[in-house]
């Protein structure tokens, strides 16, 4: 795919991207790590381990002070770099909290990056000084409970809660769209100018976008709702309805979307399930 990997690109005073090469059916054409700030910076999703690009990171920041690696959430493709960025630049780990594994057992799964041990957790509204500037963190839960969005002057960093190439993946049981849904109203009713998501293009239309990914999801439950109303069904029926063409990939991610609607239906009393089979109460 023809993509800048390893190429620093400035996109706006104050703010620079770096892609890493890790392309596939999810992160479309890789991670782009951010570089913010001018005379001392930040950097946002560090990304995955891979030595080029943490090289590439390095050789960007030329040797400026860097006051905060932060880390929008603990995917395998945003965090692992972290520590060894942290090693490198002797900068500390800020950002999102550790994934926390409790309540109703396991959360996390295989996509989780399970080293991740930040040196200072940001809750929502706590910000760090960048060229005497706050980059603020925002919390928006829903495609995991500890994603963070950063605020910068007029700029909004918004990790993998709004992706510039596809709707985000919410699957349960870490991924909660009632959550999900909470969090784009949020978004909604800032005033940012542009989105720079993880992965794909920044977002220059915000406030149309939101309200375009929350239509979006409203259309889905309703399709959810219509197909399971026609007659009981189990969660591959509702995907093999509901997504005509699907890449055979994206599948699984499918039916754990799937799953987040019918368990934010199921707490709403609207849908209740008898083993695999969901119907509409
Ligand atoms: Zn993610």
């Amino acid at each position: 795919m023809d993509a800048p990997y390893a190429t620093f690109e400035q996109l706006e005073p104050g703010v620079a991207r770096l892609l890493a090469h890790n392309p596939s059916a999810f992160t479309f054409t890789g991670t782009q790590s951010y570089v913010v700030g001018s005379d001392t910076v930040a950097v946002i999703d560090p990304g995955p381990d891979l030595p080029e690009h943490l090289d590439a990171l390095v050789q960007a920041i030329g040797g400026r002070r860097v006051a905060a690696i932060l880390c929008t959430h603990t995917h395998r493709d945003h965090s692992p770099a972290a520590r060894p960025l942290a090693e490198r630049t002797g900068a500390p780990v800020i950002g999102c909290a550790p994934l926390t594994l409790e309540a109703v057992g396991p959360r996390a799964d295989a996509s989780f990056d399970g080293d991740y041990s930040p040196d200072r957790v940001l809750e929502d509204g706590a910000s760090v000084e960048i060229d005497r500037e706050k980059l603020i963190a925002v919390a928006t839960p829903g495609h995991t409970s500890n994603h963070l969005c950063f605020a910068w002057r007029d700029v909004l960093f918004t990790g993998d809660h709004v992706m510039g190439w596809s709707t985000t993946v919410v699957v349960p049981p870490d991924g909660d769209m009632a959550a999900y849904m909470g969090s784009l109203d949020k978004l909604r009713q800032r005033q940012d100018r542009i989105y720079y998501p993880a992965h794909g293009p920044a977002v220059t239309n915000p406030q149309q976008y939101v309200r375009h990914l929350m239509g979006h999801r409203m259309h889905r439950e309703r399709q959810v709702l219509n197909l399971i109303g026609e007659q009981p069904r189990d969660i591959p029926d509702i995907v093999a309805n509901a997504y005509p063409g699907l890449d055979p990939r994206l599948t699984t991610a499918a039916g754990g979307s799937v799953l987040a609607h019918l368990r934010d239906l199921e707490r709403r009393g609207v849908v209740e399930r008898q083993g695999d089979i969901w119907t509409v109460v």
